[in-house]
């Protein structure tokens, strides 16, 4: 191959951004193109928890699983990837805690973490005593209680601005402000993007537009199930440090696993490295709704005092929410659109996705190009290829080590904010003839462009379980399920 596969991703979150990191860093011609700022949508309207404790056995946990490991590589690999002074992740292992306070709340926490236990999870019962030594002020009305110690948390906003930072520093250009009205097709297949600011090639799209993937699907000519879910989360005033761990109620695991439109709310109660406590959160099904109504905050607020009492006289600073993208299945969508050739989707995570857009990133890395991800376990390599072998996955930095010790304190994390020194927007000059971007090693191949690869990969299982096609979405697919 003499040039470079051009991807063009729509949709500068958090997904978008891990997923033109890692192909820009195989080598790909990268475009990643946003109507508005980058992480402007749903990845700055929610938290950055990482949570292995609210999934039950199946595909989505083992995804979770993969997305730590990620996150621990990832991490690593971003020091030499970012510029000295880039602000800090604020990655935190913190641990979860999962609280009961009804006697039927206490049966189904502990049923559920013992399926959880068996599908490798670390959920670990604790007594009262037990509870109170890792959370003092957590309520004395427990009924049980259960330590997840590899939860964790990412400052959303900064991991996205990040990862597109470093996707930047491997070739990629990110054009902000500029809209994806449609395809531009050849027969069926998608050859490229028409913008408000012109046509963008492109030998394969992918769709990671958040809640708004179901309306650029439909541009694309392809219906996808992708609905907005609202959440709203409450900041309080910084305080000293009284919560240690991601604490939530046992109803919570409910909620997320429920499809139900109506309002439901479960508490996730953390604190910040801002000293702030975040109450999350809602869901609800109302279209793009953004209102904050007092309703959702005093239902959010009644169940966070149940948890931690102490929090009735704690100054609430304000509230913010966003649309997390619900898919009815409740698994996301990662992998190429069997009946749009050249049309890629990664997103559908709903209240998980910034969590899995490492482990979703690297999935969809190897079903287009073919190859493994470098450290990524489970990933498939080539096996299952009709095409021959890929080019070589480009596995370093192109720079050495980056010092980033000193690069400035903590950033708050509890709000929407704006991006974060990640370097302005790349504008439209030059973006748009898409040639001539630093070379990152071999021309990466596509698998769906090059005929490489089927729906959903290279043959790893776990990618068939998020394929597009996949039996529970093909009613939607169809168009025969509202
Ligand atoms: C209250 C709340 C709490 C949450 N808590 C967590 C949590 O603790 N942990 C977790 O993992 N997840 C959490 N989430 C979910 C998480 O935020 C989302 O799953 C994730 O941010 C989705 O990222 P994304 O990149 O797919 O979408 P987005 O961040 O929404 O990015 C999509 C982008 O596509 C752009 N776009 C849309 N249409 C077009 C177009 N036509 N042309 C160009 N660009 C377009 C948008 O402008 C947007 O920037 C929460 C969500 C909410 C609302």
């Amino acid at each position: 191959m003499s040039q470079r596969q051009k991807v063009v991703i729509v949709g500068a979150g958090i997904v978008g951004a891990a997923t033109a990191r890692v192909l820009a860093r195989s080598g790909a011609d990268v475009v990643v193109v946003d109507r508005g700022p980058s992480a402007g949508g749903t990845s700055s309207g929610g938290e950055g928890n990482i949570l292995v404790s609210d999934k039950g056995p199946g595909a989505e946990l083992r995804l979770t699983q993969r997305s730590l490991a990620a996150w621990a590589r990832v991490r690593a690999e971003l020091r030499d990837e970012l510029p000295a002074g880039f602000p800090d992740l604020e990655f935190e292992a913190k641990g979860g805690l999962v609280a009961a306070t009804t006697e039927a709340g206490a049966t189904a926490l502990l049923e559920f973490a013992a399926t959880q236990r068996a599908a490798g999870v670390i959920a670990e019962v604790l007594d009262g005593d037990r509870a109170h030594e890792l959370e003092p002020d957590l309520t004395r009305a427990l009924t049980a209680a259960v330590h997840y110690p590899q939860d964790a948390q990412v400052q959303p906003v900064i991991a996205t601005e990040a990862l597109l930072a470093a996707a930047r520093r491997h070739g990629a250009r990110i054009i902000q402000g500029v809209e994806v009205l449609g395809p531009v097709l050849s027969g069926p297949a998608v050859t490229g993007v028409r913008t408000a600011g012109g046509t963008l090639p492109a030998d394969a799209v992918v769709i990671a537009a958040g809640p708004w993937s179901g309306e650029v699907a439909a541009r694309f000519g392809v219906p996808l199930p992708v609905r907005p879910r609202r959440g709203t989360v409450l900041v309080t005033s910084r305080m000293r440090q009284r919560v240690f761990h991601k604490v939530y109620d046992a109803d919570y695991v409910g909620a997320v696993g429920s499809g139900a439109a109506d309002l439901m709310v479960s508490s996730v109660v953390e604190s910040t490295a801002a000293g702030t406590v975040l109450i999350g959160s809602s869901r609800e099904r109302r279209g793009f709704d953004d209102r904050i109504e007092a309703r959702v905050l005093a239902a959010l607020a009644a169940k966070a005092m149940l948890l931690f009492p102490f929090l009735a006289d704690v100054p609430v600073i304000r509230a913010y929410g966003g649309f997390r993208p619900f898919v009815p299945d409740h698994l996301p969508v990662i992998g190429a659109d069997p009946r749009r050739p050249g049309l890629w989707h990664a997103t559908g995570h709903e209240g998980a996705g910034i969590g899995l857009s490492l482990a979703t990133a690297d999935l969809l890395h190897d079903a287009m190009l073919g190859v493994a991800v470098p450290g990524f376990p489970g990933s498939s390599g080539s096996s299952g290829s009709a095409g021959g072998s890929a080019g070589p996955v480009v596995a370093g930095g192109p720079g050495g080590p980056v010092d980033r010790d000193g690069s400035g304190g903590p950033v708050d994390r509890d709000g929407p904010g704006g991006p974060v020194g990640a370097g302005g927007p790349a504008g439209l000059d030059g973006a748009m003839g898409l040639g001539g971007a630093a070379g990152l090693g071999s021309p990466a191949r596509l698998g769906g462009a090059m005929g490489l690869a089927g729906p959903g990969g290279a043959g790893d299982d776990l990618a068939a379980e998020f394929r597009p096609d996949r039996p529970s979405l093909m009613p939607y697919l169809e168009g025969s399920a509202a």
